[in-house]
């Protein structure tokens, strides 16, 4: 589905990302695991186009999305992201949140688009709080309503970052579970997360970054019971 090649991305003289590639294939769950610093997030907002990536190409639908810039609305409905913070608009309710991008990006009447929002607020187990304010909710029931809003779109990848570090330990699981029943659903996912066991447990590829290069990318197995490399060997003796 994505096809990410040579990626580089400077801040200043800063060489965050260095040569980043690796194919992203339809019923992929990708978990992007490394320690702080070492670009995570830069790259899932380089592959969202959040930050323009310095060079490098982003081959989508046969199309390097880095070149065609006019057509980045049209792109992040097919490559949707959820993020730490959860990025709700407060103002708004739990149902229209999810409803405010199929109204004014994909242009469906609003029937359809409160049709579509309950039925993955339902997924999420959210369908009784669609009244209510992001301020009336808990962070999990928050990071449940930015993952709805975003399936509504029914992008072809979701790329998360972090989606269970900003909560509370207590609300770490009812999110992850709904990430487990995504994966079962066969949806396409690039998940970058502190949670190894639930990488070891969901994800069909892990992908170890070190100081802004790919260092392994492979099976759970192969990442956690053979890693081939001594740096990823060192990382997971630090984290587990
Ligand atoms: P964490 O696990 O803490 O979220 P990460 O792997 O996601 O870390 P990034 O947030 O991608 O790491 O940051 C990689 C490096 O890029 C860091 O040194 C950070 O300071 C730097 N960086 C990130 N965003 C910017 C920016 N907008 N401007 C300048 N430097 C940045
Ligand atoms: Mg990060």
């Amino acid at each position: 589905i994505l096809k990410i090649k040579n990626l580089v991305k400077y801040f200043g003289k800063r060489e965050i990302l260095k040569d980043i590639s690796f194919d992203v294939f339809q019923g992929d769950v990708i978990c992007i695991i490394g320690a702080s610093g070492s670009g995570k997030s830069t790259m899932l907002r380089c592959i969202n186009m959040l930050e323009i990536p310095t060079s490098g190409e982003i081959i989508h639908d046969e199309r390097n999305v880095v070149e065609e810039q006019d057509k980045l609305t049209l792109y992040r409905t097919k490559v949707g992201m959820v993020f730490q913070q959860f990025n709700l608009f407060n103002n708004m309710s739990v149902l229209e949140n999810c409803m405010v991008g199929l109204v004014k990006v994909l242009k469906q009447d609003k029937a359809t688009a409160k049709k579509t929002s309950l039925h993955f607020l339902e997924k999420v187990g959210m369908a009784q709080y669609i009244n209510a304010k992001p301020h009336q909710l808990s962070g999990g029931q928050k990071q449940r309503v930015a993952i709805a809003r975003a399936l509504a779109i029914q992008p072809q990848v979701l790329l998360m970052d972090e989606p269970t570090s900003a909560l509370d330990t207590q609300m770490v699981g009812e999110v992850l579970a709904v990430m487990r029943e995504l994966a079962k659903d066969g949806l396409t996912m690039l998940i970058v997360t502190h949670e190894i066991a639930f990488a070891r447990e969901v994800a069909s590829r892990i992908i170890y970054v070190e100081d802004g290069v790919i260092v392994e990318d492979d099976t759970p197995d192969v990442i956690f019971n053979h890693p081939k490399d001594a740096r990823t060997k060192a990382f997971l003796s630090r984290v587990t």
